[in-house]
């Protein structure tokens, strides 16, 4: 079996990219999510080893002092990592998986994977980012602000990605991903083997 794909999907917060890749994974069995490690508390429902390996920020920092990630870095406060060799390690078993991650981790997968794909996931307009992030109905207007400003940090960097992807109707970004996805399967250096199988037979 081939290497398989190193998806990044990114996004500003309030975009729908967690959704996007929820429904994406389960219209797609051949697609696989990595778990993140984080030291950020687990939020209800969230279950450790499934949702993030919840870790606390001395093991954290321990972790990255030993080399064991392929990206870490601060979200909101907080440590976010990829461990590297679960992705190596299901990417040489042939697995296409997702790096659902923010910029700064796309950045330095980048450096050491260029070869893999980058998707940016953005709303359609700063209007309905704003109402999204209101419609979920818990944050003041001073928090409203701050996450705001933060998805604009993030979107900044939209531009560093090979995909754009704007999240207006669910049904229509969803089909895009899929397109995205089976557009990369097919690319010709990772159908040499298949094209090999048939010259040769
Ligand atoms: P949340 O805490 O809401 O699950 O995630 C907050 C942010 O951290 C999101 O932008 C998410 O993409 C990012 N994130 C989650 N896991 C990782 C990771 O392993 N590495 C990096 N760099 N960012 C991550």
């Amino acid at each position: 079996m081939g290497q398989g794909i190193l998806f990044i999907v990114s996004a500003p917060s309030g975009a729908g990219k967690t959704s996007l890749v929820r429904a994406l994974l389960e219209r797609d069995p051949a697609l696989a999510l990595s778990v993140s490690c984080t030291t950020r508390a687990p939020r209800t429902g969230e279950q450790d080893g499934v949702h993030y390996h919840f870790l606390a920020r001395e093991r954290f920092e321990q972790a990255i002092a030993a080399g064991d990630f392929l990206e870490s870095a601060e979200v909101f406060g907080n440590l976010y990592g990829t461990r590297e060799q679960d992705v190596r390690d299901r990417l040489e078993a042939g697995e296409d998986l997702i790096l659902e991650i923010d910029w700064q981790g796309a950045r330095q997968v980048r450096e050491r994977i260029p070869e893999a794909v980058g998707i940016f996931v953005l709303p359609p307009s700063i209007a309905e980012l704003e109402r999204r992030l209101r419609g979920r109905g818990t944050d003041s207007d001073t928090v409203i602000a701050g996450r705001m400003a933060q998805a604009r940090d993030e979107m900044i960097h939209g531009d560093e990605y090979d995909y754009l992807v704007v999240n207006g109707d669910f049904d229509a970004a969803l089909a895009t991903l899929a397109a995205i996805v089976t557009a990369e399967r097919q690319r010709q250096a990772r159908q040499q083997t298949v094209l090999a199988a048939l010259l040769e037979g």
